[in-house]
């Protein structure tokens, strides 16, 4: 069975430092107000995050661009178990 993920970013943290772009440009691009966006990442109204789902297929570029994010603001959670992968 494929597994899920949830992509949370917290774009008001974000400090432009463009990792996120460099690793995984299929999800990230840089902004003209320097900084990033999650590409077809979805505002959500109730804490102001970016969140998508993506499938593990898609994930490798997209769990390191996370886990070299500087301020870590970039968390995926495997929606099976519930658990942070990052
Ligand atoms: S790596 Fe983190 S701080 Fe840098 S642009 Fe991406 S989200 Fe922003």
């Amino acid at each position: 069975m494929v597994k899920r993920y949830r992509i949370e970013y917290d774009r008001s943290a974000c400090i432009g430092a463009t990792i996120c772009v460099q690793t995984d440009p299929k999800n990230w691009i840089m902004s003209d107000d320097v900084k990033a966006d999650l590409l077809n990442g979805q505002k959500q109204a109730s804490d102001g995050l970016y969140v998508k789902e993506m499938e593990d297929e898609d994930m490798e570029d997209l769990l390191n661009a996370a886990r070299s994010c500087p301020v870590r603001i970039i968390r995926v959670k495997d929606l099976e178990t519930g658990d942070y992968l990052v």
